[in-house]
């Protein structure tokens, strides 16, 4: 099976493992470039993304993961990982550094804001059925860049839905958090993608 690795110097990396563990491939917690090698697809979990960033850069995790995700791994970020694949932040006071790679700008702590939490469900591409999302101080995505699908919205009526999940080639995000709430099909389509990804390239010949 694929191994894939969680980004785990901040965020609910435990959730991600979980979930990954129980749809039968390989997980590694990821703290350290070594890790990261060992990886055919990673997680970036919810969490606050500065702190993410901060920490990447303490221990000498942010090119290597810049370099990976530029290389073509796939990458799903969920939530505070969303912003960190985000090419932009609309917003945002300042310099704060993101990995990039999908071409879409995000603005953070949008949902949420006074409870600390917002719920809603959702029709999904490519998901059979609604998929119960949970927002916690979540981004949404503001613009997409051409080759970004739109895989899911939040309803706004009278209005167009606000963007909440996307997919560009080989990289997903979400708004919200799958890995909460027992419902594994995000992190089946990600595994997929791992899969079809892993067996296809030329260069590991996986
Ligand atoms: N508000 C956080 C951020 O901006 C994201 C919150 C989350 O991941 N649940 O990074």
């Amino acid at each position: 099976p694929p191994t894939i690795g969680v980004f785990a110097l901040q965020g609910d990396v435990r959730e991600h493992l979980r979930v990954l563990a129980s749809l039968g491939v390989d997980t590694i917690a990821v703290r350290r470039p070594s890790e990261l090698d060992a990886c055919d697809g990673l997680v970036i979990p919810g969490g606050e993304s500065t702190t993410m960033a901060k920490l990447a850069r303490t221990f000498e995790l942010f090119e290597p993961l810049r370099d990976r995700i530029k290389r073509g791994m796939p990458t799903f970020g969920t939530c505070a990982g969303m912003i960190m694949l985000a090419d932009r932040i609309e917003g945002g006071t300042s310099d704060q550094e993101t990995l990039g790679g999908l071409d879409i700008t995000v603005r953070r702590n949008v949902f949420g804001r006074q409870v600390d939490s917002f719920e809603d469900d959702l029709t999904i591409d490519g998901i059979d059925g609604p998929v119960h999302a949970i927002f916690i101080r979540a981004p949404w995505v503001e613009q997409v860049g051409p080759g970004v699908e739109v895989l899911g919205r939040v309803e706004v009526p009278g209005a167009v839905g606000r963007i909440v999940a996307v997919r560009q080639g080989p990289l997903m995000a979400t708004s919200f958090h799958p890995e909460v709430g027992g419902d594994s099909r995000f992190h089946q389509l990600f595994v997929d993608l791992v899969r079809s990804v892993t067996t296809t390239d030329p260069v590991t010949q996986k």
